[in-house]
């Protein structure tokens, strides 16, 4: 090969492979993203069950909905918050009948972020929203006192992070349960109040039947 084709060669080889690295790139989480994942414990970690089906939808989600568990009440340790997921999912999946736990993430009081169905999966915690929202618990009874501060941060880290990370759109409407479901007090009257000062947050319900 003479000198004039091996550069040729050479300069195609590396346009290849630069051209490949951007569409491997595309479809890569950004690397902002990384930054969450230690706080995030996944589906093993606390012994979840598998889901009886599981359905996905098409990203990023407009929405945002934000419950309180009533009970079980604020969890402190990392065992107690296992054994709290755990618990809801057993009453969602085992006597409510339903393929897993309902909720997208849950928030819990020793700081860390549990994943419920996952991201861009048709989750159980508003009828009409399961297939266009991340439902975010916070595990407690918040109908009179506020969860831990902690634990409001966190959820506001975790919104900020799915943004960042393609699973919720930047313009997201955010909603408190009872805002888009009758007969229920979730996320609680006192946790209502607070999220109401929260970004995005939005009094109209907009009609998407
Ligand atoms: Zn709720």
């Amino acid at each position: 090969m003479s000198t004039r084709n091996k550069v040729i060669t050479t300069l195609w080889l590396l346009s290849t492979i630069s051209a490949l690295t951007r569409n491997i790139g595309i479809h890569a989480a950004p690397t902002e993203c990384k930054y969450m994942e230690s706080s995030i414990i996944s589906r093993s970690a606390w012994g979840a069950h598998p889901p009886k089906d599981r359905f996905t939808f098409d990203g990023p989600a407009p929405f945002v909905i934000i419950h309180h568990s009533y009970k079980p009440d604020v969890a402190l340790s990392p065992s107690c918050c296992r054994k709290s997921m755990l618990e809801i999912q057993n009453l969602h999946q085992k006597e409510r009948g339903w393929s897993d736990i309902g909720y997208t993430f849950a928030i819990c009081g020793d700081g860390n972020v549990y994943e419920g169905r996952g991201f861009n999966v048709v989750a159980a915690h508003a009828p009409l929203y399961n297939n266009r929202s991340i439902g975010l618990l916070l595990i407690g009874d918040f109908t009179d006192k506020l969860p831990p501060q902690s634990m409001m941060d966190m959820a506001k880290d975790f919104i900020r992070y799915s943004v960042e990370c393609g699973y919720l759109r930047k313009d997201y409407i955010l909603y408190g349960h009872r805002q888009v479901r009758n007969g229920t007090d979730c996320p609680g009257d006192a946790f209502y109040a607070e999220i109401k000062k929260w970004p995005h947050w939005q009094e109209d319900v907009k009609d998407i039947a």
